[in-house]
Formats: C-alpha cells, structure tokens, sequence
C-alpha cells in the first residue's frame, strides 16, 4: 500500500504501540489515586506533560491533556462564550462550527488563527488578517524572524492558534509565536488516536469545557487516559530526540516538490492549491486540483490501486459541499470538487512518489473524457 495520507493520521509508531502496550500492564492505576500506583501512573504522564512542554517553550502547568484537537478547540471557544470570536475562514470544523454557536458582542475577544492549514499545508497569509490586529504577531510573519511575543491591546483579546498539523513539523515556540492558547494532537505525530492536548498559558481565561472532576488542576474532568498520554508521551520523544522537523525540511519537502512537478509536467489541467515555495506551507502536504476530475473518483481509483490519499479533510469526508478551504482560498468550486490532498510522512520514499505516478495520469485522462464538465 503507498499511504499518502499522513495529514489524515499518522501511523501508530512501533515505539509508541510497545510504550502503550507497557502502560496496559504496569500503569493501570487511576492516576488520581493515592495509593503507590496511582502514583505512577501519574508520574508518567508528568513526563509526557514536560516533554510537550519543553518541545513548544512553555512550563508543564500550562499543558492540559484532551481527548484530541477537536476537544482543544472546543475548550479555548467555549472558554469565550459571549464574547467576540474572530476565526480565519481556513479553521477546522471544531473551531468555526462552535465559534458560530457561542460568539457573542461581550470583551474579551478571540483571534483562533491556525498557523498553517490542513488541506492545503498553507501558511495563513490571509490578506485581511491585517498586522495592527494583531500587533504585529509573528504568528503571520513565518518566513521572518519569529519576532517579538504578541501584546495584544490591553489583554482585551486574546489569541489561539490550532497547531495541530504543525506540531514535529517545524520548530514551536508558544512564546515566540505569541500565543494565549495553542491546541496539538498525538495521532499527527504517530502517537495514539484520541489524546491530545491544550496549552493554556498562566493567568489566562479559562473555563472547562468538561466539568465533574479535579483533574488536570481543575481544568478538564475525567479519569485520566494513562495509556493514551504515555503513547503521546512518547511520540513526543521521538519528535525531540529526532528534531523531525529537519527530516521534514529536507527529505520530505524534497518527495512532495517533485510530486508536484511531476504532476504539473505530465497531468492535464492539473494545477496546485498548495504554494510550495519554501516558507508558504508545511513541507509535507500537497493539494491538487484536476481540471473535469472529480476528486471523490480520483481517490476511490487510486484507492483500488492502493494508494491513499484523501480529498480535502477526512472529518468532511462524505460532505458532498466543496471543502470551504478551497472556496476560501479560491472561491471556484470547481478547482474545489476537484482537488486531492496528498500527504507525506517521515517513512515516505521515492517510491511512493512513482507509484502515484503510474497511475494517477491514467485515471485523471480517463474521468476528464467521461465528465460532462467543459
Ligand atoms: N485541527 C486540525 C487542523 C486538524 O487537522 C485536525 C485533524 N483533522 C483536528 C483539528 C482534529 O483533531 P482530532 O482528530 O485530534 O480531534
């Protein structure tokens, strides 16, 4: 199988797999517990605490564990309910979905600004997303020196980015990046589906969004998921003791920029919705659009030949609406209904890249001669 959707979720990664299986037999114990081993078991996801800390530059008390980024950002939006919520058009479901819900005319406000989007891999660069709102963040300024911490006017805003797909892939610095709140998830980066993570910097608002428990300080309710945070935990050591973001920066941005020129060389009517210069997008992620080719057929005939990619993002998938990335990036929904999203991972070869080739052409020639599309 050529697995081209490590955007999606990353493979279990064997350490992880071997780590969790450990915690089965040797950390079962409510880690709330007082007895010896619910001491241990809370000890180990003290370490994965201070690994996540240490990886994005902030102190272990600022990171609460979650069942995952859709939890995170449920919890930084349902911390401001009432209040302004500004999100850029690119944010996940589990931002915009909720921020619709729950935004108010109240102080203070909300800026949830991903760092680089899902779909495309894209750092924002959002024309609107005008600097003086932002006091010159460097959340928007990636291909200059990160800069100076975000001061945002008189803390009567607040600012959240979901770095979810950015976590391992380049270097993170919360403080650098000027950020209150920042949300991350364990599967992105091999460890397990189901945990992830929130960092909520000291003094803050904050308001649980799961309540009925002391756990985590307080701030999330629910026994905690011991397995699940020493699988993080240790995806997260792989991360730092690899620095896998220079594999990213070289070898992976090397597979995806030669996909995308091979494409753009032989594929008809193909074009990317991804910039691939270095500094506008992760280098992992490529999505492409295919003149007349619908992209659910494209994936479902590459999928029978063993290759897998997706079409926009896997939580919209069986959405028959075009993914409002694309119509936000775009507004043509045609280069929307026709995109894929290739994405690569820290085991892709060159061979993956060949073996897309040899039959996406195919397949693409093949659909824009049955469409009905001029
Ligand atoms: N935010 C972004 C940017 C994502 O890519 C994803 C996963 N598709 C999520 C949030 C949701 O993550 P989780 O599966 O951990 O809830």
């Amino acid at each position: 199988m050529t697995y081209l959707d490590y955007a999606a979720t990353v493979p279990m990664l064997e350490e992880v797999r071997k780590a969790m299986l450990e915690a089965e037999e040797r950390f079962y114990a409510n880690a709330s517990a007082l007895h010896t081993p619910g001491h241990l078991a809370m000890n180990e996801i003290e370490k994965s605490r201070r690994l996540l800390a240490e990886l994005i530059n902030a102190e272990p008390s600022e990171i609460i564990f979650t069942s995952g980024a859709s939890e995170s950002n449920n919890t930084v939006i349902h911390t401001f309910e009432g209040c302004q919520i500004e999100t850029s058009p690119l944010e996940h479901h589990s931002i915009i979905e909720v921020a619709q819900r729950s935004a108010g005319d109240k102080l203070p406000k909300l800026y949830s600004y991903m760092l680089a989007n899902n779909e495309t891999g894209e750092f924002l660069k959002l024309p609107e997303v005008n600097r003086e709102k932002f006091n010159n963040s460097p959340l928007f300024e990636m291909k200059n020196d990160w800069g100076k911490p975000l001061v945002t006017d008189k803390r009567k805003s607040y600012l959240h980015s979901d770095l979810t797909q950015v976590l391992g892939k380049i270097p993170i610095d919360v403080k650098k990046l000027g950020l209150d709140y920042a949300t991350f998830s364990a599967h992105k980066i091999g460890g397990p589906i189901g945990v992830g993570a929130l960092y909520v910097k000291k003094g803050v608002p904050f308001k649980p969004l799961i309540v009925g428990g002391n756990q985590e300080n307080k701030r999330r309710g629910g026994t905690y998921n011991t397995v699940g945070i020493i699988g993080f935990g240790t995806a997260l050591m792989r991360v730092l003791e690899n620095k896998t973001w220079l594999k990213y920066d070289t070898e992976v941005r090397e597979l995806r920029d030669m996909l995308a020129k091979r494409i753009l060389e032989v594929i008809p009517g193909s074009s990317l919705n991804t910039d691939i210069t270095r500094g506008a997008s992760l280098p992992n992620i490529l999505n492409a659009s295919f003149k007349a080719a619908e992209g659910e057929s494209i994936q479902l005939y590459l999928d029978a030949e063993g290759i897998i990619v997706s079409t926009g993002s896997a939580c919209a998938a069986g959405d028959t609406k075009p993914s409002h990335v694309l119509m936000a990036k775009t507004g043509d929904a045609e280069i929307a209904h026709s995109s894929i999203r290739f994405s690569f991972g820290l085991d892709s070869t060159v061979r993956d890249v060949e073996k897309v080739m040899e039959v996406l052409p195919k397949i693409v020639i093949r659909l824009q001669q049955i469409s009905t599309v001029e």
